[in-house]
């Protein structure tokens, strides 16, 4: 019973350690990809609409890509202003 007890509490803190790293990889990735908002033609700031994006972000069981620091999302811009394109990722 008492090693039931240090088992469960010891998984528990298991999920906390993972879904923490996991938190701070996605506050990594929304940094860099608000960094990558300033258009590159005008330098208009989150001036633009997403056109298209992919993988999904937050595919279930293991996520690479997220380990990756988002090396696997991308999302394409279209600046409103100018008409311009680029990526984020
Ligand atoms: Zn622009």
């Amino acid at each position: 019973m008492r090693l039931e007890g240090a088992l469960l509490l010891l998984s528990g803190l298991a999920v906390i350690l993972y879904s923490w790293k996991r938190y701070h990889l996605m506050l990594t990735i929304a940094e860099r990809l608000g960094e990558q908002a300033t258009c590159p033609g005008c330098k208009a700031y989150a001036k633009f609409r997403i056109e298209s994006s992919g993988p999904s972000p937050l595919p279930d069981g293991g996520d690479p890509a997220l380990e990756d620091h988002g090396g696997g999302i991308w999302l394409r811009a279209r600046c409103r202003q100018c008409g311009d394109q680029w990526m984020l990722k």
